[in-house]
């Protein structure tokens, strides 16, 4: 009898347990909000704005904050003072703690108002204000039409990268371009009434695009979350979380026959977006989990590449050898031979002619036109690489000059982990390139992981080893302060992340 009362009232327990688990279960509450931080100077080509959620389950709260800047500090508009100001006056108004606090940059190259801390801050502070019970799901979308990977792997085993800040290798020295993420990774929200709250989508591309009229603008993915928030409910926020963008342009970077615009680049990926937000169904689900972990990044001594490639710059500058032509001359020329290589310097006639009579003085001098066309062609190549060389050589010397600065030789980042129901992210404060997050996500224990770079700090490019082992010649792998074992010891780090989501 004794025991069968033990029995009644472990079983009520149980069942207490069970209904006060459900009751958990519906208690994961967000709120949104944003607010434009446009600068108020020049021509506007799509508002820049500072995005914030705020999701609590009651024991933990965390603020996801995504801002339509280049940066979070130490490049570009956003100071370094502001990631620890915007964290300290949420802490002290808002009572949720700095390492729940995640501000990512869209990367977008948009200037910025003056007074953005404080904006976001509203911003913020409004979405802490609108907490409203809701739903959860997660899921992915697709769309591979408008990104590229901008490192070539040329002929020669290095490899080049697509910028406006040099020329390309001429077509017939590359020998394959890499990857892209066309993976779009999808959080969604409702509202109890199925009144979508705000969506997180996160893809990997610069979004640098342009406009047009080269107005201020939020580029490509404000034109993507534009769309995004149009066919939502009515105050429904888009938040983006820039991936593994780091060596992945916008599709087109380097037209020159049309306008270039990141709206149109833009609707496609909201579109993309959308069709995945629509497929997916929210659930109850308290779990939001929260890890903050900072590491020691070890900083490359780029002395000995510096020396390596201030010799490679002195060997190509030597090369230059004198020419017949000059570009008027040349461009005359290349008119020709290009429009009638087979009679390019008169009449197909005239060629005729001389043959008949035992000469060939014109198709000597085409032959001596085609020997200097390719001498000067030789040597604009080269000075195209110089180009490439220089500006690389540039950044080489500036981190160079950063890590010898700095205190320590290593520098702390922080990695967080974040878990929303089953929508597991990972942040990172680099431009991580795309096989890094590939990688990630291909190893992650979880269904769906994905990787957001630019996140809590800047600390320019984070390329793989392999694509270190280039350093000196494209802009990711000398736009970088990181010695090559920091590829291991962060995949190390965030492999125990992720167990622990
Ligand atoms: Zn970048």
């Amino acid at each position: 009898m004794v025991s069968r009362i033990a029995l009644m009232v472990t079983m009520s327990s149980v069942v207490m347990l069970a209904s006060s688990a459900a009751a958990a279960a519906a208690e994961l509450r967000a709120g949104a909000a944003k607010v434009d931080i446009t600068h108020p100077d020049g021509p506007v080509s799509g508002p820049l704005f500072s995005k914030a959620l705020i999701i609590s389950n009651g024991d933990t709260t965390v603020a996801l904050v995504c801002l339509d800047v280049v940066s979070i500090g130490e490049i570009g508009y956003i100071k370094d003072d502001f990631l620890p100001k915007l964290r300290a006056r949420i802490e002290s108004e808002l009572h949720i703690p700095p390492q729940h606090v995640i501000v990512n940059a869209s990367h977008c190259h948009g200037i910025p108002c003056d007074d953005a801390l404080d904006r976001t801050f509203q911003a913020v502070k409004a979405a802490s204000e609108k907490l409203v019970p809701v739903r959860v799901g997660m899921g992915d979308s697709h769309e591979d039409r408008v990104s590229e990977n901008r490192r070539l792997k040329l002929k020669s085993g290095r490899e080049a990268d697509v910028r406006h800040a040099y020329s390309l290798p001429p077509d017939e020295e590359v020998a394959e371009a890499g990857p892209i993420d066309p993976q779009i990774g999808l959080l969604r929200l409702d509202a109890l009434d199925g009144r979508t709250v705000a969506v997180v989508y996160n893809f990997a591309v610069h979004p640098i695009q342009g406009m047009p009229d080269s107005g201020n603008t939020s580029d490509m993915t404000g034109f993507a979350s534009q769309v995004i928030e149009d066919n939502l409910d009515d105050g429904a926020i888009a938040v983006f979380f820039q991936g593994c963008g780091g060596d992945i342009n916008p599709l087109y970077y380097k037209d020159v026959s049309h306008p270039r615009s990141a709206e149109v680049l833009g609707n496609i990926l909201g579109l993309s977006t959308l069709k995945g937000l629509n497929a997916i169904k929210t659930t109850p689900d308290d779990r939001l989990v929260i890890l903050n972990d900072t590491i020691a990044l070890p900083r490359e001594d780029l002395a000995p590449k510096i020396v390596e490639i201030e010799a490679e710059q002195l060997r190509l500058a030597r090369s230059l050898g004198g020419t017949s032509l000059n570009l008027k001359t040349f461009l005359e020329l290349a008119g020709k031979y290009g429009e009638a290589p087979q009679f390019p310097s008169y009449y197909s006639h005239l060629y005729l002619h001389e043959q008949a009579l035992g000469r060939n003085d014109t198709s000597m001098l085409d032959t001596k036109n085609r020997a200097n066309m390719q001498a000067y062609i030789e040597n604009v190549n080269t000075m195209e690489e110089l180009t490439r060389v220089n500006t690389n050589l540039a950044l080489l010397k500036m981190h160079h000059a950063q890590n010898v600065a700095a205190a320590s030789r290593t520098i702390d980042v922080e990695v967080c982990g974040l878990r929303i129901g089953e929508f597991v992210l990972v942040t990172f404060p680099g431009e991580l390139t795309v096989r890094i997050g590939l990688g990630i996500k291909q190893r992650s224990p979880h269904p769906k992981t994905f990787v957001a770079g630019y996140t809590n700090g800047y600390i320019y490019y984070c390329p793989t080893v392999e694509q270190l082992a280039n350093r000196g010649h494209a802009q990711e792998d000398s736009d970088c302060i990181l010695a090559e074992e920091w590829q291991e010891q962060f995949e190390t780090h965030v492999e125990g992340l992720l167990k622990r989501l």
